[in-house]
């Protein structure tokens, strides 16, 4: 059987890549990675679907115990890839999706040179800024420090392998599914 592809997405927050990755995981042959944080849960969020929400110290303990691929701090909170479930399930064929941030991508960049690096960008800042108050889950403090760090992370997205531009969503959809579809037909794969 062939291998599934390791495929890390990273995105400023608000950028909708929720959304873009609900759509392109309907196929079921993606394994969406749930990742540990120290971060309260948002309305709605569950333990063990959105997050495995841990107290700090525990997060602490795996840390230590070498429990993840990459972990990082990310707005005072810290957030980790669980490295069990990936292994099991590229085995099994299916794509391991890894929803992270820039310094966990970077740390997986120079581990794994199979994985696939896709970075979901807005239009522009302007337009970030307007849908993260629109989804009104965050103060303004929270929102301002967001777009700083977006734009942060907007520097480094030429280290990553392939960027979707999130302006219309059905065709941020078709070019995620092209890349992946692409990485698929790469001879290396066969
Ligand atoms: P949020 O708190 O909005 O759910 O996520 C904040 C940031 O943390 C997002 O950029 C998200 O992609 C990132 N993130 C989520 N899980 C992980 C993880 O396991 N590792 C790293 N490095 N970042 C993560």
């Amino acid at each position: 059987m062939k291998r599934g592809k390791l495929i890390v997405v990273s995105a400023p927050s608000g950028c909708g890549k929720g959304t873009i990755l609900g759509q392109v995981m309907k196929d079921g042959r993606y394994y969406y990675s749930v990742s540990a944080t120290t971060r309260r849960p948002r309305e709605g969020e569950q333990d063990g679907v959105h997050y495995r929400f841990l107290e700090r110290a525990e997060f602490e303990r795996l840390v230590a115990e070498g429990a993840f691929l990459e972990h990082a701090e990310f707005c005072g909170n810290c957030y980790g890839t669980l490295t069990a479930p990936i292994e099991s399930h590229l085995a099994q064929g299916q794509h391991v999706i890894l929803e992270i941030e820039v310094q966990g991508a970077m740390q997986i960049r120079s581990q794994r040179p199979d994985a696939v690096f896709v970075f979901i960008a807005p239009p522009s800042l302007e337009t970030l800024r307007e849908r993260l108050t629109n989804r009104g889950t965050e103060t303004a403090e929270v929102i301002a420090e967001r777009v700083a760090q977006a734009e942060r992370e907007l520097a480094l997205m030429p280290q990553y392998d392939y960027c979707v531009v999130n302006d219309v969503l059905e065709d941020a959809v078709a070019d995620f599914r092209a890349i992946v579809r692409a990485e698929e037909l790469k001879t290396e794969q066969r």
